[in-house]
């Protein structure tokens, strides 16, 4: 079968319309309006000065400008995504339809709580079944994204630390080098130095490294178990032992739940704060930004014993509880020794009750056979691939993986200048999207691959043979590869000036700037 994607000459929206042209109609409500509060003056200091340069375009005209976009574009709907780290799952429509549901899309943040109790008591048992599944005693869903999740962990280690009047002492927080970025980014802004630690050849941390590394300076350690690699870490209990030695906090990197759910609970672990990406393991889409949902747990770790504080006081946000005496559910507000507000109001309610859904419809024998499948789909397409000329493992090449894979394109590199950029053009040739590649950082030529729950056995073997064909390809014909992709809307990106502030005009305001020729640095 010969994939072709869709080439569009497809301008941008603002070069599209006519002035005057317009797409829906307004509903006249302004007498209503009048009628129910009044004459409403919106004061002049507040007011724009010129009418904001919005498209002006047909229905029919944004209608087939975005079916056109799409035409070129890939989605988890029309094929996988096994991008290892992201778990791009099939988002089950039923999800959409519930949050979709005006009862729920025209509520307002600050509407009256008693008008709002559906909402709440769904957020509620959200925080609650949650806190379940990671084996914690309270949540918040406050945080917008995984990152945010971890920087508002980090906030808490701090806020620990300096209630127990040992922040002038703790300074360090101690990470693997199989982490994902965005913790030692987080551990960074919370105002940490980051101490780094080695993994072994078998994929976990290197012990003695650690206990080298750890002293009265470590205020806390941040963990992906299983790892980035896909290996789940064989002395959690040994690390949690020798940090919590040192009154240092772990935090747990949840975005790898689907590796584990059902079956082990960071809590039980030795954890004592972690995130749970509701938009990687929860079905929530994503891509693009977002809106995601990062809620963070943690145990019921005593702070001050006098005063009796403990770790939950510390999270941020809103969060809901339940009045038993009124029958109601509340948000309480952060409290005296809470990190605050990270964003506004109690998060991205979208996303939270598309997972809400998501936990509901498939209830706790589901969740564990979400991560059966996950680990199954791994292992499979890793038996289909081990031992392919070309490949290899270079972290625990004998263990079992868990949701996720990363294998080594080294030795193709090596032995034909094939690349694993190369590898994944010739992917997205036929019709596949590509994996997670060059991350993790400690393995080179990385292909980082996770099929998730969601794919079929035929799809993965598909994958695999495309895999296989690249490497017979290029040991044959080494040159080829280097001509990929063929068959896509664009032909190869220049991955420099892609990720180039200099060249990338990512908004239309950037784009009309330089039309006009305001923008010389981008020409
Ligand atoms: C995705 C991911 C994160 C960050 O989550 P975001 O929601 O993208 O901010 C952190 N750690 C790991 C291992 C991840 O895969």
């Amino acid at each position: 079968m010969t994939f072709r994607q869709a080439k569009w000459d497809e301008p941008i929206i603002y070069e599209l319309g006519a002035p005057g042209r317009i797409g829906f109609l307004v509903p006249d409500v302004e007498e209503e309006i009048k009628r129910e509060v009044g004459e409403i003056r919106i004061p002049d200091k507040i007011r724009r000065s010129e009418d904001p340069a919005l498209p002006e375009v047909s229905e029919v005209e944004v209608v087939r400008h975005f079916i056109n976009l799409s035409q070129m574009a890939y989605g988890v709907d029309n094929g996988p995504i096994p991008l290892g780290s992201c778990t791009m799952k099939y988002n089950p429509k039923i999800a959409f339809e519930i949050a979709n549901d005006s009862r729920i899309s025209n509520l307002h943040p600050l509407q009256d709580e008693r008008t709002v109790q559906g909402l709440l008591e769904a957020l509620y048992l959200l925080q609650k079944w949650l806190a379940n599944i990671v084996g914690m005693d309270a949540c918040t869903l406050h945080p917008a994204a995984g990152a945010h999740g971890e920087l508002a962990g980090v906030l808490i280690i701090r806020k620990y630390h300096e209630l127990r009047d040992q922040l002038d002492k703790k300074k360090e927080i101690v990470i693997p080098d199989s982490a994902h970025g965005t913790n030692p980014a987080s551990a960074v802004m919370g105002g940490f130095k980051v101490v780094t630690i080695k993994s072994t050849p078998d994929g976990n941390i290197d012990i003695e490294a650690l206990k080298a590394a750890v002293s009265e300076k470590t205020a806390g350690l941040m963990l992906t178990n299983p790892s980035t690699l896909g290996l789940f870490e064989e002395h959690i209990l040994e690390i949690a032992e020798i940090v919590h030695e040192v009154d240092g906090l772990l935090y747990y990197d949840g975005a790898n739940l689907n590796g584990i759910m059902g079956y082990a609970r960071p809590g039980d672990m030795g954890f004592d704060i972690a995130h749970i990406n509701i938009h990687k393991t929860f079905s929530a889409p994503h891509g693009g930004g977002g809106p995601g949902a990062g809620p963070i747990c943690v145990k019921d770790r005593e702070v001050d014993p006098e005063k009796g504080i403990k770790l939950s006081d510390l999270l941020p946000g809103f969060i809901v509880e339940y009045d038993d005496k009124n029958k109601r559910y509340y948000l309480k507000r952060p409290g005296s020794y809470s990190i605050g507000m990270l964003r506004s109001f109690f998060g991205n309610v979208a996303p939270l009750l598309w997972g809400f859904t998501y936990i509901l419809a498939l209830g706790p024998q589901g969740l564990k056979e979400v991560t059966e499948l996950s680990v199954l789909n791994t292992n499979y397409f890793l038996k289909l691939i081990r031992g392919v000329k070309g490949y290899s493992l270079p972290y625990g090449p004998n263990r079992y993986y868990k949701h996720e894979v990363a294998i080594s394109a080294e030795p193709m590199a090596k032995d034909t200048d094939v690349t694993a950029e190369d590898i994944a053009k010739g992917l997205l040739d036929a019709g596949f999207y590509a994996p997670t590649i060059y991350f993790p950082l400690i393995v080179r030529e990385a292909l980082q691959i996770e099929f998730t729950d969601t794919e079929t056995k035929e799809n993965i073997e598909k994958y695999a043979a495309r895999m296989r064909e690249i490497a017979e390809i290029a040991y044959k014909n080494p040159d080829e590869p280097k001509k990929w992709p063929i068959n896509t809307s664009k032909r190869r990106i220049d991955t420099v000036k892609a990720s180039h502030p200099r060249y990338v005009a990512p908004t239309w305001r950037v784009h009309i700037l330089r039309s006009k020729g305001m923008l010389k640095v981008l020409k």
